[in-house]
C-alpha cells in the first residue's frame, strides 16, 4: 500500500502543465493538467483500494510518482527516515569537511566585512599539525573536503600550494577522495594563479561581485582605496573557461531591478554570461562588528520576494539558474561532527561568522577534540526534529531548521529562521524549469550550428 509523500509541492505551469518537486528525494517533473487531476484523487483510490480500475496512463502516472518518491510506502514515516539520514551524515567521520583560512588579512576594505581588519597567517609549525590532523584519520576517511577561506586565501597561495600536494598524496595513499573549492575576493586571481588553483584541483570558486563596477567598486574597494571589479572581471573572463566560478551578488535594501541588469549586461559584455552561474546572497548584520549595516538588509521573508525578481532578469538576460533547492541532511557544517573552520592560529570553529573570535572557538588543531566544549554544542547540538514546526514542515528536507547561527547567536525565531526556499519555492521552480528549457534550446541551436 502506498501514501502522498508529506513533501510534494506544485506549481502551475504554462500550456495545461504542472511543476512537480519532492522536497525528501529531490525530484522535479512536468505534469499534464489531467494527470494532476488523477493525482488529487489518489488519497481516494488508495482508500478505495481500487488501483486495478486504472487506465494504463493512470498506472504509468503511479510508477512514475513512485519512482520520484512523490509515492511512498504506507509505512514510511519520512521524517524519521530523514532524521536517520540526518544522523548518519552528522555523526559519521568517514567523510571529513574542513575550511582553511591560510591567512585573515585581506586586500580588501568591504563596508559590510565582519573580520574587520584582522591579521594573521598559518606559520609552518601549524601547517605540520593540520597535516598531522589529517594523516591521522586519513585511513578511515572516504572523502575529504577542503574549501579555502580567509581573509583573503589566495595571500598566502604558497600555503595552499603546499597543504593540497600533501592532500593529494595522502588521498593516493588511503585511497579517500579529494575535492576542493574556494571562496575568494577574485583581485588576486590572474590567469597564473587560476592554474595553480586547477593544480591543486580547486573545481570550483566563489567570487563576489556586488553590483556593477560603479556600485562594486564603493561596496567593495581595496584596502588603498583602489576601484577592484575591473581586475576581477578581467581575472573571470580567463578562470571562467577552467574552473566553475560562482558570483555571489551580496543584495541590501539599496539594490533595484535596474542595478542588477547593469551588472548582468557588463558581464554579457565580458562575454562570460553563459560561463558563470549568478546567485544573490542575503546581506545580514551576523555579528556585532557589522551591525551598522542592519538597518539596509532585508529579512528573509522579503528577501525571497525580491530574490524572485532577480532571478527572472538572469533567466531574461541568457543566464542559467544554478540555484536548485537541494535535500540536505544538515544546514551547514555547524552540526557535522567532523567539519571545522580552522584559522591561521590552528584554532577551530563551527561558523564562518566565528572565525577569528577568539570566544567562540571550539578547539585548536593541536589538542584533542573536545566534543562537550560548550562552543561546540552551542550550534551543533540543535535537532530540527525537536522543534515542533520544523519536523511537521514540508519544506524540512531543503531546509533543516535553518541556519544555527541566527537561532542560537542571534535568538531569532518563527518564520525569520526559514530559508528562502520557504517563501519562494514555487516560483523558483518556475524559473529554474524556465531555464531549462532554455538551455536545452542553446544546446539544440549549438548541435545544428556544428552540424552546418
Ligand atoms: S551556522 Fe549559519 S552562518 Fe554559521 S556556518 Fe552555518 S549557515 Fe553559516
Ligand atoms: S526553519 Fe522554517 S522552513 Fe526551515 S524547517 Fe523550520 S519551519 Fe521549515
Amino acid at each position: 500500500m502506498s501514501k502522498l509523500s508529506r513533501f510534494n509541492h506544485f506549481q502551475p505551469w504554462r500550456d495545461g502543465y504542472y511543476i512537480a518537486y519532492n522536497a525528501m528525494s529531490g525530484a522535479v517533473a512536468l505534469m499534464t493538467n489531467e494527470n494532476y487531476e488523477v493525482y488529487k484523487k489518489i488519497p481516494e483510490i488508495l482508500a478505495s483500494n481500487n488501483q486495478p480500475d486504472l487506465s494504463d496512463e493512470e498506472k504509468e502516472l503511479f510508477k512514475q510518482l513512485e519512482y520520484g518518491r512523490f509515492l511512498c510506502d504506507d509505512d514510511l514515516d519520512e521524517v524519521e527516515a530523514l532524521q536517520f539520514r540526518q544522523n548518519m551524515d552528522r555523526y559519521g567521520q568517514a567523510s571529513m569537511g574542513l575550511i582553511l583560512a591560510p591567512t585573515l588579512a585581506c586586500n580588501m576594505a568591504c563596508e559590510y566585512c565582519y573580520e574587520a581588519n584582522k591579521k594573521g597567517r598559518l606559520s609552518s609549525q601549524l601547517v605540520e599539525k593540520i597535516v598531522e590532523f589529517v594523516e591521522e584519520r586519513a585511513p578511515h576517511l572516504a572523502g575529504l573536503d577542503v574549501s579555502w577561506y580567509g581573509g583573503e586565501p589566495l595571500l598566502a597561495m604558497d600555503i595552499i600550494d603546499d597543504l593540497t600536494a600533501t592532500f593529494l598524496d595522502l588521498a593516493e595513499e588511503y585511497k579517500f577522495k579529494y575535492g576542493s573549492s574556494m571562496i575568494s575576493n577574485g583581485y588576486l586571481m590572474t590567469p597564473e594563479v587560476t592554474d595553480r588553483l586547477v593544480k591543486n584541483q580547486v573545481k570550483t570558486i566563489q567570487l563576489t561581485l556586488d553590483g556593477p563596477g560603479r556600485i562594486h567598486n564603493k561596496k567593495r574597494p581595496l584596502k588603498n582605496g583602489k576601484p577592484s571589479f575591473e581586475t576581477i572581471l578581467k581575472n573571470i573572463q580567463y578562470a571562467a573557461d577552467k574552473i566553475g566560478v560562482g558570483i555571489r551578488v551580496n543584495v541590501d535594501k539599496s539594490f533595484t531591478n535596474d542595478i542588477i541588469k547593469e551588472l548582468l549586461q557588463e558581464l554579457i559584455d565580458a562575454g562570460v554570461h553563459d560561463k558563470v552561474g549568478v546567485y544573490f546572497g542575503q546581506l545580514e548584520a551576523s555579528t556585532q562588528v557589522c551591525s551598522n549595516i542592519s538597518e539596509s538588509c532585508y529579512e528573509t521573508a522579503d528577501f525571497s520576494k525580491i530574490e524572485i525578481d532577480y532571478y527572472r532578469l538572469l533567466l531574461e538576460y541568457g543566464f542559467r539558474i544554478d540555484r536548485l533547492p537541494q535535500p540536505m541532511s544538515t544546514f551547514c557544517m555547524a552540526q557535522v561532527i567532523s567539519s571545522f573552520l580552522i584559522d591561521p592560529d590552528g584554532d577551530l570553529y563551527k561558523c564562518f561568522n566565528h572565525v577569528g573570535d577568539k570566544d567562540k572557538i571550539v578547539g585548536n588543531i593541536g589538542a584533542e577534540i573536545n566534543y562537550q566544549n560548550p562552543n561546540f554544542k552551542h550550534l551543533f547540538n540543535f535537532s530540527p526534529f525537536q522543534d515542533e514546526t520544523c519536523s511537521s514542515c514540508n519544506f524540512l528536507p531543503i531546509c533543516m531548521g535553518g541556519c544555527p547561527s541566527r537561532r542560537a547567536d542571534r535568538g531569532l525565531t518563527g518564520e525569520q529562521l526559514c530559508d528562502s526556499w520557504r517563501h519562494n519555492l514555487e516560483p523558483m521552480l518556475e524559473i529554474i524549469a524556465l531555464s531549462r528549457q532554455q538551455e536545452m534550446q542553446r544546446q539544440k541551436e549549438a548541435a545544428v550550428a556544428a552540424k552546418e
